[in-house]
């Protein structure tokens, strides 16, 4: 049982180049961004910070480490498992990295039956607008399918991103109010 004010596990999830890298340097501060892009082991970096929502600090861990398309078959089950909440990630201006949330969701789904583990569906990159390949109404759709909320951001922008940390913490919270 997640026990208040003990920290969040929230990991990021989504095919290659779709912005976690970026997220996690939001979340981290823009003066890390340097670090992170130059290692080439972020696999094991982890970031943590207190936030506050709704006038309650809560502490994040965010885990920006498992790349879909080269992680092995452990290290996807590692990190399926170990999540408090997922934020899954693809990019409104890349239609296979929206299939590839899609993907993800099922696999989460088996590693996560139960319904109360917090998904936000990210649609990234939503500065793009003239290369959009994935509709907000079909994204939103898929989302209600997903059983997950559904969020469009644009890191470049730092547009929505803290909104989409803040929407975790606010379900976590709902969770174990209602436990
Ligand atoms: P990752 O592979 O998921 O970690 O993706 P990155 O964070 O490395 O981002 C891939 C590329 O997309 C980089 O060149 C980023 O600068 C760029 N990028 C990330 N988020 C956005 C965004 O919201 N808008 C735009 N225009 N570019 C972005």
């Amino acid at each position: 049982a997640v026990e208040p004010g003990s920290p969040y596990r929230v990991v990021l999830l989504g095919g290659s180049g779709v912005g976690k890298t970026a997220f996690a340097s939001i979340f981290a501060g823009a003066a890390d961004s340097m670090d992170s892009d130059d290692c080439e082991l972020c696999g094991d970096e982890v970031s943590d910070r207190e936030i506050e929502v709704d006038g309650e600090t809560a502490t994040i861990i965010l885990l920006d480490t498992w790349d879909a398309e080269k992680g092995d078959e452990w290290t996807q089950e590692r990190f399926m498992q170990i999540g408090d909440a997922y934020l899954l990630l693809y990019s409104i201006t890349d239609r296979a990295s929206f299939l590839r949330a899609s993907e993800l969701r099922i696999t989460l789904r088996r590693f996560r039956p139960a319904r109360h583990t917090p998904i936000i569906l990210v649609g990234n990159k939503c500065d793009l607008v003239r290369r959009r390949e994935v509709s907000t109404s079909e994204a939103r759709a898929c989302a209600a399918v997903f059983d997950c909320k559904f969020i469009e951001t644009s890191a470049a922008m730092q547009h929505n991103v803290w909104e989409a940390f803040y929407g975790i913490v606010r379900q976590l919270r709902l969770r174990r109010d209602s436990k």
